[in-house]
């Protein structure tokens, strides 16, 4: 975190890492980019709030306490607040929160009690859903069978495997139907990482991520193609940064938009659906990678300091948003409408960063109001391509008894190539 002093010093509380920028907003109802402040209202619970309780704790102010710990994992870690801050400045909200975790965590005092248990769940079945490790491939079609032997692995990951399985089976049936050649891990894949990461464990998480990188690298594994946001965020932007590996990292929806685009799949039956799509935080604006970057951080004027080499700043706008875009608009009588933030906009399901877990009410509030977004596109279902968002947003379209589907991109996808999960 002290790395990050003399660039928390710079935070004017000019409160943009709330909003979208201004530019950018249609509706004052969708203005927001910040579930925690949204819901909890308080200046500590945003981004730049965090940026401050992260200055008050190196300076020694203040101390961990219960009430801090529901101020710092109150929040998603969606990375709303990083990408609106940088419109402006050049701050880093979301690093952050993550040194910020990881410093409660070492300290001793986080994460939550509820997350305690699902790392114990890890260490104990290498998934954070108390399954049995063995049940991991419960979800594979019997004409399928495992495959190994390809240089790209399909990375399936714990929640498709065990809670949105529909996921993987529509993945496997679409690649098995388009002749694609490749290996699963099946028992020899452990959890990526992700979970323990966004809520400060790093040292757990590295010990994960080095035993997946050795079976993958023993596999001879060049490529890994995820289902999930979360993981693909994880082997795009986090095993190179800690790691320094360097697989070829790609999402379903990307490949699936390569595979249009090359003729390797053909999606000839109609959909006559009207969609809007929901980008994952994880596949969208946290999903660029780092560059390593050394140097100092020069003071211009009072508390202000730029980084001298200028630092590779991930402004979010790298993101894979036109690959699902492209998918959905290639699917035949399937309408795409557009809710009012999206892509580096996007405002978060509301299940990341541990949120999910340690508070459910929370959880279904934030994707309560991506629902009403998308309602207003007066769309008939929402799509995504992340378990997570998937189970986040099902729980709340359950709960507040919508009306509207949820989809994920590869069940349109099979279902456009005439197959069923
Ligand atoms: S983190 Fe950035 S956007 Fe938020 S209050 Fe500080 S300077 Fe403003
Ligand atoms: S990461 Fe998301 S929920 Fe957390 S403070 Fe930033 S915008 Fe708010």
């Amino acid at each position: 975190m002290s790395d990050y002093e003399k660039l928390m010093s710079g935070c004017i509380r000019c409160s943009n890492c709330k909003f979208i920028p201004a530019l950018q907003v249609k509706s004052q109802k969708f203005s927001s980019i910040c579930p925690s402040i949204e819901r909890y209202n308080f200046h500590a619970y945003s981004g730049g709030g965090k940026t401050i309780i992260g200055q008050a704790m190196l300076k020694g102010r203040i101390e961990y306490t219960d009430e801090l710990l529901n101020v710092i994992y109150r929040c998603t870690a969606c990375g709303g607040c990083d990408v609106s801050c940088k419109f402006f400045f050049e701050l880093e909200p979301l690093e952050v929160i993550s040194e910020l975790r990881t410093h409660c965590v070492e300290s001793g005092a986080g994460p939550m009690p509820q997350h305690k248990k699902w790392m114990e769940s890890i260490e104990l079945n290498h998934n954070p859903y108390g399954e049995p490790h063995e049940k991991r491939l419960s979800w594979l079609p019997k004409n399928i069978g495992l495959k190994e032997g390809f240089e790209t692995a399909y990375f399936v990951g714990c929640t498709t495997s065990y809670r949105r399985k529909e996921i993987a089976q529509a993945t496997t049936k679409i690649f098995d139907k388009a002749g694609m050649k490749f290996t699963m891990l099946g028992s020899e894949e452990y959890c990526c990482g992700s979970p323990l990461i966004r809520v400060g464990a790093r040292k757990d998480a590295l010990n994960l991520m080095r035993s997946n990188v050795e079976k993958l690298k023993s596999l001879g594994i060049k490529r890994i193609v995820t289902s999930c946001a979360g993981c693909y965020s994880m082997f795009k932007v986090e095993y190179p940064r800690y790691l320094k590996t360097d697989f070829e990292v790609i999402h379903t929806s990307e490949l699936l938009d390569s595979m249009l685009r090359n003729g390797e799949l053909e999606l000839t039956k109609e959909v006559p659906l009207r969609v809007t799509y929901h980008d994952p935080c994880h596949l969208g604006r946290i999903s660029e990678p780092y560059t390593p970057w050394q140097g100092q951080m020069v003071k211009v004027v009072s508390r202000v300091y730029i980084p001298v080499p200028p630092k590779v700043i991930r402004r979010g706008t790298n993101g894979v948003y036109e690959s699902p875009r492209n998918v959905l608009k290639g699917i035949p009588g399937l309408e795409l409408v557009e809710m009012e933030r999206i892509k580096e906009y996007a405002y978060c399901c509301g299940a990341g960063g541990g949120v999910k877990s340690a508070f459910p009410d929370f959880a279904l509030w934030t994707a309560g109001n991506r629902i009403e977004e998308a309602k207003a596109t007066e769309a008939e279902a929402i799509v995504s391509c992340c378990p997570f968002c998937s189970t986040n947003l099902r729980d709340a379209i359950k709960e507040r008894g919508e009306r509207m589907e949820f989809y994920d991109l590869t069940e349109l996808v099979l279902k456009s190539m005439g197959g069923r999960v």
